[in-house]
C-alpha cells in the first residue's frame, strides 16, 4: 500500500486554501521566487506604465502646451488631481476583470503594491485614504469591494488612516454601458457622506482609491460629497486608466 505523505498533503491543502502567487498576474507565466510583485520580466518590460499624462486627471493622451487634456478642459472636477498607474491594455483589463469578477481576491496585494510604488513618486501627502464604496447588495454578491481591499492594504503599508467616508445609497446601473453625459447623470446623488467623519476630515487631504478611472464621473461625485463636508484636498489614484475602453 502506498504510504501517505502527510507533509505533501498538508502542503496541497494549504495551496488550495491560500493559493501561492506563483504565476504572473498579467499573463499567467510561471514565476521564480525573485520575481517582482507577481509579475514576469516580459510583462514588466511591456506593460503600459503611465509616464506622460494630463497634469490634472492623469489621462495618457496627447496634450496641448498647457499639459491638460480636453476632458479636463470641458469639465470642472471637484478633485484636485487624479493619477493612474497603467494605461489601457488587454493585460491590464484582464487583471482588473479577474480581480472584480472571478473571485481572485488575493490580487489586492500586488495591485496595492503597484499603487504604493506610484504614490512614492507622486508629491502629495494624504491624511486619510478612502475607497469608492459599492452598493451593499453588489458587495455581498461579489464577496468584497476590490477598491476597499486595495485601499486598506495601501493605508496599512503607509501607516495612513483608512476610513470608508461615504456609503453608496443608490444601486445605479454600471457606468460601462454609458456615454460621458449619461455617466455624469448616472452617479448623481449615489453617495452619502457618513457624518461621523465630518470632524475628522476637516481641512484634511483625502486620497480616493479605485480600480479604474474612465471619465472621472464616479471619482468626481465622491470627491464632491467629501469636499462639501469640509475636506481641503481630494486626490484620486487608480490602478488603470480606462480611456478608450468603455467596457471597464
Ligand atoms: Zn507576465
Ligand atoms: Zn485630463
Amino acid at each position: 500500500m502506498k504510504k501517505i505523505n502527510f507533509g505533501k498533503l498538508k502542503e496541497n491543502i494549504l495551496d488550495l486554501l491560500y493559493p501561492r502567487h506563483i504565476k504572473c498576474i498579467f499573463c499567467g507565466e510561471e514565476l521564480n521566487e525573485k520575481s517582482y510583485n507577481d509579475t514576469c520580466e516580459t510583462c514588466l518590460k511591456t506593460l503600459p506604465f503611465i509616464t506622460h499624462s494630463c497634469s490634472r486627471c492623469g489621462a495618457p493622451v496627447a496634450l496641448d502646451n498647457d499639459g491638460v487634456c480636453l476632458n479636463c478642459k470641458a469639465n470642472n472636477f471637484d478633485f484636485n488631481l487624479a493619477r493612474s498607474v497603467f494605461a489601457y491594455s488587454d493585460k491590464v483589463v484582464a487583471v482588473v476583470h479577474k480581480f472584480k469578477y472571478s473571485k481572485m481576491k488575493f490580487l489586492y496585494e500586488p495591485l496595492a503594491n503597484y499603487l504604493c510604488e506610484y504614490l512614492s513618486t507622486w508629491e502629495i501627502s494624504p491624511d486619510i485614504i478612502t475607497c469608492v464604496p459599492l452598493y451593499v447588495s453588489k458587495q455581498k454578491k461579489r464577496g468584497y469591494n476590490q477598491s476597499e481591499l486595495m485601499a486598506r492594504r495601501l493605508a496599512e503599508k503607509l501607516n495612513i488612516p483608512f476610513h470608508i467616508l461615504c456609503t453608496k445609497i443608490v444601486d445605479n446601473i454600471s457606468q460601462a454601458e454609458l456615454n460621458l453625459k449619461q455617466r455624469k447623470e448616472n452617479v448623481k446623488g449615489v453617495f452619502k457622506f457618513n457624518s461621523e467623519y465630518r470632524r475628522m476630515i476637516k481641512d484634511k487631504s483625502i486620497l480616493i482609491i479605485d480600480d479604474v478611472y474612465t471619465t472621472g464621473s464616479t471619482s468626481n461625485e465622491l470627491s464632491k460629497m467629501i469636499k462639501s463636508n469640509g475636506a481641503k484636498g481630494l486626490y484620486v489614484l487608480t490602478f488603470a486608466h480606462g480611456l478608450g475602453n468603455q467596457k471597464l
